[in-house]
C-alpha cells in the first residue's frame, strides 16, 4: 500500500460508504476483500492534462482510462474547452480534431457540467476552462488584439466560469485563435485566475526552437499576477534543440526559488500528437481555414507557405505520422514523408493538402523528441505525469498515440520497474498525490481516513503497456482493481460497468 501521504506498508485498506474508512490492520470482516498480496494499493491516478470533455460526452465509460488506474481527468487544456460558445460555426469546430464525432458545444461551464453529469461519466472530471475558448467566443478569429470592452468580457467570462468551479484557465499559445493573444492578455486573464486562486495551465508558444523565450513568457505571467502556474506537457521538439530543457529546467527552478509557484507536467513517450494543421506556423492560419484555403489557391502563396512550413514547422515534416485524415483514411498510421513520396510531392505540399482536404480534423503522432530530455523531465521533482490524451475506444478508426491507453503502464512499468529511472512511491505521487494537491483536490490522491475511496490495485511484476506506436488500441495489463468513489469500476482487470465519475467544482 502506497497511501501518497508518505507511506508505503503493508496494510488493509477499509473502504466503507465510498471513503476510505482506515488504512492499518483490525477492520473485521468485509463484504468483499480484495487480497491484494504482491499487488501495491495506490490512490486511483489524476490525470493532470486531458481533452477529454471532447470525448466523454460520446464515450462516458471511459474504459481506456479506467484500465490504466485513472479516476480522474482533467479537461481544457492548451486553451481549448467546449465551452464557452457563442453560437458561431467556427466556436463549433474548436477543438473538432480531437474528435470529430462530438459537434456540440456548450454556453458555459455550467451547461457542460449538467450534461456530462447525465451521461453518467465513469471517471471524474475536473474542468478548467480555455483561453482560446473564451478569446473566440468574444472576439471571433480574428487577428487582433482585444478592445478594452472585449478585454473586460474575457476577463468577467472566465471569472464567471471560476465562480461555477472551474479549477483553473489554460491557454494553447500556438492554437489560434488563443495564439492571437500577446503576453499581456494573457498575464489579464491570468490575474482573474489568481483572484480565484485557481491553476493558469498553458501550452507556451513555442516547444522547439524559441523554447527559452516561451517558457520566460509563461514566468513572466506568473511574476506578474503571482498565479498558480502550470506549464503543460514540457518537452522540446527537434534534434537541433535537444538538450534545452536543461536551461529551462534551471529558468523555472529559479522562479520558483523567486517567489513564484511553477510546475510542469511530461507524457513518458518521445513523440507527441495533435493536428497536422499546427505543423503551419500560427500566421498562416490567420483568418480562419476559409482564409487559409483562399490562400493556398494562389499557386505563388501556396508555394511561398510551402518553404514557410519548411523552414519554421516545430518539427521536422519526416518525423510526423498521420493519425487520421477523414477524407484519405487510407493513410491512418502512415508517415507523410512516404506517402507524399508516393504522390510524387514534397512533403510540405503533401502537408497543404491534408490540410486543405480536411482542415483541422487531420491528426498527427509527431516524434522527434530526445529520450534524454523526456528522462530529465520525468525525473526533474517539479514534474507530475500526465497523459496529454482522451478516452478513446479500442476499435477507434483513428490511429491512436499510445498515451492515451497506457501512459501509467509506461512510467510504471518501463520506467520505474525496468528501467529503475524513478522509484515506485515517487512515480505513484507523481501519478496522482502530486497533481490532486497541484488543483486543490482535497480528499483525492491519498489513501488516508476519510479520503474518497478512488482506488487502483496493480499487479507491478506483470504489468505490460500492450499499447505501443504500430498498435496503439491496446488496453494495459496489471491493473486488477480501481475504485471510483469507493464501487468497484474494473475487477479482476475487466470494466465492470460502474459509472460513478463526477463532474468535480473547485472548492473556494
Ligand atoms: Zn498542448
Amino acid at each position: 500500500m502506497i497511501d501518497g501521504a508518505g507511506h508505503d506498508a503493508v496494510a488493509d485498506v477499509a473502504v466503507d460508504g465510498g471513503r476510505v474508512m482506515g488504512v492499518g490492520n483490525g477492520f473485521g470482516v468485509a463484504k468483499r476483500t480484495i487480497d491484494a498480496r504482491g499487488k501495491i494499493v495506490a490512490p486511483g491516478f489524476v490525470d493532470l492534462h486531458t481533452h477529454s470533455d471532447f470525448t466523454l460526452p460520446i464515450r462516458p465509460a471511459a474504459e481506456a482510462k479506467l484500465l490504466q488506474g485513472v479516476t480522474t481527468d482533467i479537461t481544457g487544456n492548451c486553451g481549448f474547452s467546449p465551452f464557452p460558445l457563442n453560437g458561431d460555426e467556427a466556436a463549433r469546430r474548436h477543438g473538432i480534431f480531437f474528435e470529430s464525432t462530438l459537434t456540440d458545444r456548450w454556453c458555459t461551464l455550467r451547461d457542460f457540467t449538467e450534461d456530462l453529469q447525465d451521461a453518467r461519466p465513469a471517471i471524474n472530471v475536473a474542468p478548467l476552462v480555455g483561453l482560446g475558448a473564451i478569446r473566440l467566443a468574444v472576439m471571433g478569429e480574428a487577428r487582433v488584439a482585444p478592445s478594452a470592452r472585449q478585454l473586460e468580457e474575457m476577463r468577467a467570462v472566465l471569472a464567471r466560469e471560476l465562480g461555477a468551479g472551474a479549477f483553473g484557465a489554460s491557454s494553447g499559445l500556438i492554437y489560434p485563435p488563443g495564439s492571437y493573444a500577446a503576453k499581456e492578455e494573457i498575464a489579464a486573464l491570468a490575474a482573474v485566475v489568481a483572484e480565484y486562486g485557481a491553476l493558469y495551465a498553458t501550452h507556451i508558444r513555442n516547444e522547439s526552437s524559441e523554447l527559452e523565450a516561451a517558457v520566460t513568457e509563461a514566468l513572466d505571467v506568473a511574476a506578474a499576477t503571482g498565479c498558480l502556474l502550470q506549464i503543460s506537457h514540457h518537452k522540446v521538439f527537434g534534434r537541433d534543440n535537444w538538450g534545452k530543457v536543461n536551461a529551462t529546467l534551471s529558468l523555472i527552478e529559479n522562479a520558483n526559488h523567486d517567489g513564484a509557484n511553477v510546475c510542469i507536467d511530461v507524457y513518458p513517450y518521445t513523440a507527441g500528437s495533435t493536428s497536422l494543421a499546427a505543423l503551419l506556423p500560427p500566421q498562416e492560419l490567420d483568418g480562419g481555414e476559409q482564409a487559409l484555403k483562399s490562400r493556398l489557391a494562389n499557386p505563388a502563396e501556396r508555394a511561398r507557405i510551402g518553404r514557410h512550413v519548411e523552414e519554421s514547422s516545430f518539427a521536422s515534416l519526416d518525423t510526423v505520422l498521420i493519425a487520421n485524415s477523414p477524407s484519405r483514411p487510407q493513410l491512418t498510421g502512415r508517415m507523410l514523408s512516404a506517402a507524399a513520396a508516393e504522390q510524387g510531392v514534397s512533403d510540405s505540399e503533401f502537408l497543404l493538402q491534408l490540410v486543405e482536404l480536411d482542415g483541422r480534423d487531420a491528426l498527427m503522432v509527431v516524434f522527434g523528441m530526445a529520450e534524454s530530455d523526456v528522462r530529465q523531465v520525468l525525473t526533474h521533482p517539479l514534474s507530475t505525469v500526465a497523459s496529454d490524451g482522451w478516452t478513446m475506444a479500442t476499435d477507434s478508426s483513428t490511429y491512436a498515440h499510445p498515451r492515451n491507453f497506457a501512459y501509467t503502464a509506461r512510467l510504471l512499468s518501463h520506467y520505474v520497474r525496468d528501467e529503475g529511472l524513478i522509484d515506485l512511491p515517487e512515480a505513484v505521487a507523481k501519478l496522482s498525490t502530486w497533481p490532486a494537491r497541484r488543483l486543490g483536490l482535497r480528499s483525492r490522491g491519498e489513501l488516508t481516513r476519510g479520503a474518497v475511496a478512488d482506488v487502483v490495485v496493480f499487479d507491478l511484476d506483470n504489468m505490460s503497456e500492450e499499447s505501443s506506436f504500430e498498435d496503439p488500441c491496446q488496453h494495459p495489463k496489471g491493473f486488477e482493481h480501481v475504485l471510483v468513489s469507493g464501487q468497484l469500476a474494473v475487477d479482476d482487470g475487466e470494466t465492470t460497468g460502474v459509472r460513478l465519475g463526477s463532474v468535480l467544482a473547485r472548492e473556494g
